[in-house]
């Protein structure tokens, strides 16, 4: 965190505080429910991501970050795949103006700094959890979501090139790289409502871990029209109602802008090769199982 913290801020981005709870939060979240409280006899989500109040920083702040802690009620076999959680952070960034280039950057300069900021001060901490030092080497490699889907096919996996990919698609991919890499332009419909559409395909993007261990980072270029957000709404079955807020805003009016949030637990998981993501924090939670 405070690798990551000094990267970002030396690249000029301010340090939010992220809300614990709001009338409306991200709901883009693959099978997992958002946590809901009673604030005041009205229903409140607990932050599933920062997406929609990073986006309100945007006329003001311009560049922001925060490691924001999440809550998402993922389905109880997510336990297996070594890498959700129901409770989590992320290092959030957004920046105003900027293309998913810019901020494919960011992310690699930030992973880039984070690895060899623990190789140089962690080597006994690594040692301790059995882990080498990692290297970097930048920028990643890139495939857009129709060359990944292309070489699972090749592998024998069935991936489609209208769906993201499904989480063993994805690990048996990663189990072909041994640096990160990018995955660009999913297909129309597949992510979020508020990833910027350009044409078919998305402009948005994930990075993956080698080696097996996954996802990394989910983000993009947003959408920010009232207009183009309905649409992305109606196609991603999500009701507009719930987003008076966040389309009222967007009609007042934004700046574009590009960003992406990087899990915490995933990122120390992959660093100290650890078999299972609960392992990588103190108060990490798995669906399903009560703990403190
Ligand atoms: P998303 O926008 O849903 O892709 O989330 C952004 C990032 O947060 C992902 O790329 C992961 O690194 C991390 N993340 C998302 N869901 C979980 C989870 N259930 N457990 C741990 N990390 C997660
Ligand atoms: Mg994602």
């Amino acid at each position: 965190m405070r690798a990551a913290s000094g990267q970002l801020a030396e690249e000029g981005f301010i340090q939010v505080r992220p809300p614990v709870i709001s009338s409306a939060t991200d709901p883009g979240l693959r099978g997992a429910a958002r946590a809901k409280v009673d604030f005041y006899g009205k229903p409140y989500y607990i932050t599933a991501s920062m997406n929609l109040h990073k986006q309100m920083l945007m006329p003001t702040l311009e560049k922001v970050y925060a490691i924001c802690p999440c809550v998402r009620l993922e389905p109880p076999h997510s336990r297996e795949t070594g890498r959700h959680l129901a409770e989590f952070a992320q290092i959030e960034i957004e920046c105003a103006r900027a293309s998913m280039d810019d901020v494919m950057g960011v992310a690699e300069r930030l992973v880039s700094k984070v690895v060899s900021d623990v190789a140089t001060h962690c080597g006994k901490e690594l040692e301790a959890v059995g882990a080498k030092p990692k290297k970097v080497k930048t920028p990643f490699q890139r495939l857009t979501h129709r060359e990944a889907v292309e070489r699972l096919r090749a592998l024998g996996f069935g991936a489609s090139y209208t769906k993201e990919i499904p989480w063993d698609g994805e690990k048996l991919l990663s189990m072909q790289f041994d640096q990160p890499f990018w995955i660009t332009h999913y297909p129309d419909g597949s992510r979020g409502f508020y990833d910027k559409l350009d044409t078919t395909s998305l402009l948005d993007f994930d990075l993956v871990y080698p080696g097996g261990y996954g996802e990394a980072i989910s983000g993009g270029e947003r959408e920010h029209t009232p207009e183009g957000t309905r649409r992305q709404m109606r196609k991603t079955g999500i009701d507009p109602r719930e987003f008076g807020w966040y389309l009222q805003m967007l009609g007042d009016g934004i700046p574009p802008s590009a960003g992406f949030g990087i899990g915490l637990e995933r990122l120390t998981r992959w660093i100290c090769e650890l078999d299972h993501v609960y392992e990588a924090g103190p108060f990490t939670k798995l669906a399903g199982v009560y703990s403190a």
